[in-house]
């Protein structure tokens, strides 16, 4: 198959992340026949610095012309102080926006060998395998009004929770999709107790959930998922929710894996255009050292070759290779942290390798 891949390296180790992760497709395309033509654009602090903006034009045209994307990370130090319209993340946030990235997909699955790597004791994340489903386009985060007022003489502050009866309906229409190539459980996360517009949330699910009569509904408040994240985390087939609860739960749900350098995501659009990106951000501390854990991106990659390609055994050939040399005591130093830690390129040769 031929296939046009968009990469967003980025700022910080989103370079060296998304550098040996096409050195992985490029073995991929190899070993099976396949033929991916890679188209470099910028984005975030990088952009900013080359083009003015964190988001240039023609990274959007770029991105168009691909069949997929894959980002690395944004932002750092050196932007900080920027204005609002010049700080790296309003690229990411504008890329959401203006490819329509509505659905945020973050696996959260256990590696054997890396089980003693959670917080919490091993007996209880063992085999833990669930999906959480950010809706990413909508809620809090982006409904107007959101400003400081004057009300009744005093000052005052507003944000507003805003969605469309058809934004909901199309991320639980995902969710349910997903669950029933899985275990059939959606968890639909909410505080329907409190506010309409988890209360209409629920509506839609039950709506939905009649559509799919194999798959299970459950409805959760959201301070007990939080809760019984911690508690049980097994019980999770796929969770499903509104933008800033599923922030917040999928930051909660990544530490059951370890580390920040494992977890992979896709961002889904409604055009079929598909965005893929570990979840660690640039991490300043560790850039331009070849520290930084690859596999993130890596696994982000084999979920654009399952999702957006169809490629399932292509895909499980990364995460098997991945797997393999887990189990055979590769470790970069945020999972090691002694001297026996690989780098960077290390850990990606080793994974390469491993690909059959
Ligand atoms: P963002 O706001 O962009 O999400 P952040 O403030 O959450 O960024 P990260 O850049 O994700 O921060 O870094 C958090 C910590 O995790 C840092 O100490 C960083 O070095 C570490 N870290 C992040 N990603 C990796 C990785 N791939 N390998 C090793 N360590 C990492
Ligand atoms: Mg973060």
């Amino acid at each position: 198959m031929k296939k046009t891949i968009a990469l967003l390296p980025g700022d910080g180790i989103g370079k060296e992340v998304v550098d040996v992760t096409v050195e992985i497709l490029k073995a991929v395309a190899e070993h099976f026949n396949h033929q991916f033509q890679f188209n470099y654009g910028l984005i975030g602090g990088t952009a900013i610095d080359q083009k003015g903006n964190p988001l240039p034009q023609e990274t959007i045209e770029i991105c168009k012309q691909s069949d997929a994307i894959i980002l690395g990370a944004v932002g750092g130090p050196k932007w900080d102080q920027n204005p609002v319209e010049l700080r790296p993340e309003r690229g990411l946030l504008a890329l959401r926006k203006e490819l329509d990235l509505f659905a945020n997909l973050r696996p959260i699955t256990t590696f054997e060998s890396l089980l003693d790597s959670s917080p919490l004791k091993r007996e209880y994340v063992n085999g833990v395998d669930f999906v959480i489903v950010r809706e990413l386009t909508g809620g809090l985060y982006f409904g107007k009004p959101s400003e400081r007022v004057v009300k009744d003489g005093e000052d005052a502050v507003v944000d507003t929770l805003f969605y469309k009866r058809k934004e909901i309906e199309r991320i639980l229409v995902t969710a349910f999709e997903i669950a029933g190539k899985r275990r059939k459980h959606v968890t639909s996360v909410d505080k329907a107790n409190v506010l309409e517009s988890s209360r209409v949330w629920r509506e839609v699910a039950e709506e939905v959930a009649a559509r799919y009569p194999e798959v299970t509904l459950e409805h959760m408040l959201v301070d007990n998922a939080a809760m019984q994240l911690i508690r049980s985390p097994r019980q999770f087939d796929v969770i499903v929710t509104e933008n800033m609860f599923g922030d917040i739960l999928s930051d909660e749900a990544s530490m059951i894996t370890g580390s920040l350098g494992m977890l992979s995501s896709a961002s889904l659009s409604s055009t079929g255009l598909h965005l893929y990106e570990p979840i660690h951000g640039s991490a300043p501390d560790i850039a331009g050292k070849n520290q930084a854990n690859p596999i993130a991106t890596i696994l982000s990659a084999a979920m654009m070759l399952r999702q957006s390609f169809g490629m399932e055994e292509e895909a499980k050939a990364i995460e098997k290779a991945v797997d393999n040399v887990l189990n055979s005591g590769a470790r970069t130093a945020d999972l090691a942290n002694d001297e026996k830690a690989i780098s960077t390129t290390q850990m990606a040769e080793e994974i390469k390798n491993a690909i059959s």
